[in-house]
């Protein structure tokens, strides 16, 4: 009896990646730029600052979408094509907002270019998921700017955070401080003639006081950038840098209108309650705390809820 035949399998020939052709998909219906075909939006922050987008990913949005679109269709790989309308995709936003459901907020990609003094920047360096590419002041001579508060917004130190400022001190007193202000930017005459004798401006730079401005360039995802201005935006933040994260704020809210909503709706505008202060609610028995400073947190979260 013949042997059966041995099915044999025949070889597929497969064409290597890199020769396999490009397919160019056109989108479904015309696109439009969200920054408007504008090079940068720029808001100026106090007398030499600036901050300014330069750009956005997505910039190329369907008509009448925003970069809430990105979002929504990186969510949808994970929870399938679902329904497609705008109010939709607005809830979708929310419920991934409120779940902490983050990786889809990181596919809108934001770049830009701030003009700050130096000890804003060192404040804005700790948010270290951005990508950063500064002004060298090893390569280039420092430009003469620099922070000068006004009479009136010169701070006192709090007395209830060791870190902050908040009202205005006597003008005497103010006058002073900018007086020590115009010694210390007097260094720079000489910081420019002693490069021009050739001290290297890497060293040189080291008489200039933090109130010098410097300039970067700053990319960030969406979900990294709110979390920056939740910390940046809030009120035991430096002043200065409050006034650049809230610019910043107003730049993006067009760009991502129902995320920038739900993002004050759940995150910003929203409370934090501790185990403890969630006891002592329902109890209304006193703080389970000895801590002064919890104590008084608590006093002021208990005054917003109208309790
Ligand atoms: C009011 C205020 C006061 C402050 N006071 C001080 C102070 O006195 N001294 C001081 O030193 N700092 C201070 N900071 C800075 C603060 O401690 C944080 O460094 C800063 O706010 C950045 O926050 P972040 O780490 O969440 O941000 P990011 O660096 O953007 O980090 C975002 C998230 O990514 C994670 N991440 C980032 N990089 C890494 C990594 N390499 N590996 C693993 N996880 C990573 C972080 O853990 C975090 O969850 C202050 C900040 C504020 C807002």
């Amino acid at each position: 009896m013949p042997e059966p035949a041995l099915s044999k399998e025949v070889p597929v020939k497969s064409t290597p990646a890199a020769e396999t052709p490009i397919e160019r998909v056109k989108p479904e219906g015309p696109l439009t730029d969200l920054m408007h075909g504008d090079a940068r939006w720029q808001i100026p922050v106090h007398q030499h600052g600036f901050i300014a987008l330069v750009d956005v990913m997505p910039r190329l949005v369907p008509q009448g979408q925003s970069a809430d679109a990105a979002i929504v269709q990186a969510a949808r790989v994970s929870y399938g094509a679902g329904t497609k309308q705008v109010s939709e995709d607005r809830t979708l936003i929310r419920y991934l907002l409120r779940h902490r459901h983050t990786t889809p907020f990181e596919m809108v990609e934001l770049k830009f270019h701030v003009a700050m003094p130096m000890f804003v920047a060192r404040q804005w360096i700790r948010h270290r998921t951005a990508n950063v590419n500064e002004y060298s002041a090893r390569y280039s001579i420092v430009p003469d700017r620099f922070y000068r508060p006004t009479v009136d917004s010169v701070r006192k130190q709090s007395s209830v955070n060791r870190q902050g400022g908040e009202e205005p001190i006597d003008a005497g007193t103010a006058e002073q401080f900018l007086q020590l202000l115009d010694k210390a930017e007097a260094n720079y005459r000489e910081y420019l003639a002693l490069t021009e004798r050739g001290v290297a401006r890497e060293l040189a730079r080291a008489a200039l006081p933090v109130s010098v401005y410097t300039e970067w360039y700053w990319k960030c995802d969406l979900h990294n950038t709110l979390r920056f201005l939740s910390l940046r935006m809030e009120s035991h933040a430096q002043q200065e840098i409050q006034d650049f994260a809230k610019a910043m704020y107003r730049l993006i809210q067009p760009l991502a209108p129902a995320t920038c909503e739900a993002f004050m709706d759940y995150e910003f505008e929203a409370m934090h309650l501790s185990r403890l202060e969630i006891e002592a609610i329902r109890s209304g028995a006193p703080l389970a705390s000895q801590n002064r400073r919890e104590i008084a947190e608590f006093e002021s979260k208990k005054s917003r809820l109208g309790l």
